[in-house]
């Protein structure tokens, strides 16, 4: 289990979260356009979402239906 960032940061990008990662494993890059979890690195600490000013970031047990594939594309990121 890890936490998720989904659809919402889409646009927004905004990298608060990021700032808070205690073990930062939150990245993105140029190309793409929202910013992505290492699920391997990610410790669930849960910091990460009170920052999200779009509420984008879930834990992955409570990731609504709809966004069940962000789970995948921020694990994706993670194998380019
Ligand atoms: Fe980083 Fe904690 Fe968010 Fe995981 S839950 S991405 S470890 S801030």
């Amino acid at each position: 289990m890890a936490h998720v960032i989904t659809e919402p940061c889409i646009g927004t990008k905004d990298g608060a979260c990021a700032e808070v990662c205690p073990v930062d494993c939150i990245h993105t890059d140029e190309e793409s356009n929202q910013f992505f979890i290492d699920a391997d690195e990610c410790i669930d600490c849960g910091l990460c979402i009170s920052e999200c000013p779009v509420s984008a970031i879930y834990y992955e047990e409570d990731i609504l239906p709809e966004m069940q594939k962000y789970i995948q594309i921020n694990i994706d990121f993670f194998k380019k």
